[in-house]
This record gives C-alpha cells, structure tokens and sequence, in this order.
C-alpha cells in the first residue's frame, strides 16, 4: 500500500485554530473584558418558519409508509430542480432542470467536480483565496499558480493572456475580499476561458449578497458561458443551511471537450460515489423558494447587511481602504499603521477586544489585510464598532 503523498504539500490549516487559541488565552488571562468574534463566516440566525414548517410535514410524511421514501434521485428531486430553475429565471437566467445538480453543499461539489478533470490541467486561483480550491488541487497533484488580487485591481484580478490555465476559479462575491466582479468584468473572464479552452469553476455562494445591478450574479448571465462555466451554489448562506446542508450545481449542456460531455460525466460520477441529499432537508430548501420563505430569508438577509453596512460605515468615518461590505458580508480591510495581519490581529484584540481573521491566512496577498464579518449578532457588532471606532478616531 502507497499513500498519497500529495498530503504532503498540502499546509496545515492553523489560520482558525490559531484564531481560536489567541481569543481564548486572550479571554481567559482577562476575565474581566468581553471579547467581540467578528472572524467566523458561519450564519448565526436560525432557520426561518417557512423551512421549518416545511422540514417539519417531511418528517411526518417519512413516518407514513404512503408517502415515505427511500433512495432518491441522485441529481436531486425534480421539485428541488425546478425551483431552483425558476429562481435563476426571476432574474433572467435561463438553466434547465437537467442542468441543476442538487447536493449537500457547495464545498462537498467544489473537491468533488476535479474527479472530471484530467490531473495534467494547470489550475489558476486568486490569492487571497478561499482554501478549499487549492487544497482540493493539491491532493490530486495538480500544479497551481495563482491570479495575483491587490488593493491595484481592487481584489479583482483580470485574466492576462500571457497565462495559460485549463481550470480557472472565480468566488464572487467573494471570500475572504468581498469584492465582486461586475459582469462586464466577467465577460472578460467568459472570453478568457473560451479562448483557451478552460472551464471557470464560478462560486456563486454569496450570490443572495448582491444588491448592485451590474454585479453578477450568476456566471450564466454572461454571453458565452454555457460554453466554459459550471456554477456553484448554496443554501448556506441565503437561508441559513450551513448545518442542515444542501447546495446545487448548473452545469451547462454545451459544456464538453473530445466527446466527452460534463453535465453527463458529473451525473455519472455521482450516480457512482453519491446517494443523495435527504428527502426531508430538500423539502426544506425547495420552501427557501416559496413566497413566505422568500419574504423570511430576505428579512434575515437584510439582517445581516444592515451588520455589514455599520461595519463599511466605521471603515468609511476612519477613512480605512477595505473591500467588500456592499454586495457581501465580508469586509476586508487594509490594516491600519502598515501592520500586518496578525500584529493587527493582537492589537485588536488587545486594545478593543475585537476578534476578526488576518488576511495572511488566505495567501500571501493577503498580508497586511483584516477580515470582519457580518454574521454576528447587531449588538456585538455595534459595540465592536464603537471600539474600532474608539480605537482608531
Ligand atoms: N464557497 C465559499 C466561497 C465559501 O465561503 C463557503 C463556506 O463558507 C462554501 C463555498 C461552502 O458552502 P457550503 O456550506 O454549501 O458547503
């Protein structure tokens, strides 16, 4: 027996854990203080009524030998597909239920999707970047080089015709920055990737985050995607799915290379290595959709843009550069003093109490950045404001 040595050049991921481990001993040789957590990018608001009461019918329905079900669809049950298709054509995209992979979350399809991939393709991703798409990389062994994002692009990297990639990932909005591609931004990506003949693998997971019009958000919005994209999304983050988990994934008809077709390779794989999500948690999903569960999640959705906005609005009185806050509920700020990432990190935390992530956990780029999330409660993240605001007024 070989194991797979790849393992080797993946990092350990410390960046949480070290988080984590500061707070506490922070906390704890300090009793008296309260710490503010503005580093998680975990929901914190509870399932809405619609989806509970909509969990709850499936529950009973499984206790009825008439209406209990077994083994399911593995693409996911065609009332799931089809609300998804119709919530792609509220706002212009048009994806068939063929087209509509349903899952148990957005980063289970993300590793999963590069057993359709060739080990030899080249993979480029943004740094900073989320780590799923580098370490998922790492293990199959393929080589990945990365799309340089800076203050410069505004965390945007653009594509330059001097690389040559097959894989190429795109997270907008995005995580860790919050920046988000326009879709004329996106286009030049959609051209990129046909011209070379790349697939884009497109995180669409804080899609639900987008207020401005001309920011994308679907992949499928763009002239030419049906051609190079596949589309990753979620019910984590716009309803609040992060432990209930489900997600889907759209992958176009037209989307194929040498005869070989993806949308029918990806249900074959998952006709081979995957039985499905719960009948019980799509029903929840599929009410995400309905007009009560659509007025609830907005409501919690709002909730935490509101969190979001008194955050941008601190950056914006101390005059800090940051990204993200508009269309995401992540802002990313440049520290403030030229600090770097963790020495920023301890002077928070020090001085106003305050936990976020140092962008340094998310790639070189990221030195001297600082991640502050939305997810919090209104009240901490007021009183972290006030701090920061204290702190650097
Ligand atoms: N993609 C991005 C960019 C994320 O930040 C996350 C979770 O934080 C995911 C995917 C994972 O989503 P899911 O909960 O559907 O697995």
């Amino acid at each position: 027996m070989e194991l797979n040595r790849n393992f080797n050049d993946i990092k350990e991921s410390y960046l949480f854990a070290e988080v984590g481990a500061r707070a506490s001993a922070y906390a704890s040789s300090h009793p008296d203080k309260q710490v503010l957590k503005l580093g998680i990018g975990d929901v914190t608001l509870p399932l809405v009524p619609a989806v509970i009461d909509a969990l709850h019918k499936a529950v009973d329905e499984m206790a009825d030998s008439a209406t209990f079900r077994g083994y399911g669809p593995y693409e996911g049950y065609g009332f799931l597909r089809d609300a998804i298709k119709n919530y792609y054509a509220s706002y212009g995209v048009n994806v068939a239920s063929d087209e509509i992979f349903v899952s148990d979350g957005a980063k289970s399809d993300l590793g999963n999707i590069l057993d359709l991939f060739a080990k030899q393709n080249t993979v480029l991703v943004p740094d900073p970047v989320y780590p799923v798409y580098v370490d998922t990389n790492l293990m199959a062994g393929r080589k990945v080089i990365y799309a340089c994002a800076n203050a410069g692009n505004g965390f945007l990297p653009m594509p330059d015709y001097k690389v040559k990639a097959d894989i190429i990932y795109i997270c907008s909005p995005n995580n860790p920055t919050g920046a988000s591609y326009s879709t004329a931004q996106l286009k030049e990506w959609v051209d990129y990737a046909n011209k070379l003949g790349a697939v884009i693998l497109y995180d669409a997971a804080y899609e639900c985050f987008i207020t401005e019009k001309d920011v994308a958000r679907s992949v499928f919005q763009i002239e030419g995607a049906r051609t190079c994209a596949i589309e990753f999304c979620s019910f984590s983050k716009i309803a609040g799915f992060t432990g209930t988990r489900c997600g889907y994934t759209v992958i176009p008809r037209e989307l194929e290379k040498d005869g070989l077709n993806v949308n029918k390779m990806w249900l074959r794989r998952q006709s081979t290595k995957f039985n499905g999500v719960p009948y019980i948690v799509q029903r929840g999903a599929e009410a995400v959709f309905t007009q009560e569960g659509q007025r609830q999640i907005k409501e919690n959705i709002a909730f935490y843009r509101r969190n979001a906005k008194l955050i941008a609005d601190c950056m914006d009185r101390l005059g800090i550069w940051y990204t993200g806050g508009k269309n995401s509920p992540y802002i990313w700020l440049k520290c403030p003093g030229g600090m770097g990432s963790w020495e920023f990190f301890d002077y928070l935390l020090n001085n106003a109490q305050v936990v976020g992530t140092p962008g340094a956990g998310f790639g070189e780029n990221g030195e001297g950045y600082f991640r502050l999330t939305a997810f919090g409660s209104e009240r901490v993240t007021a009183e972290a404001v006030a701090r920061i605001e204290k702190l650097f007024g």
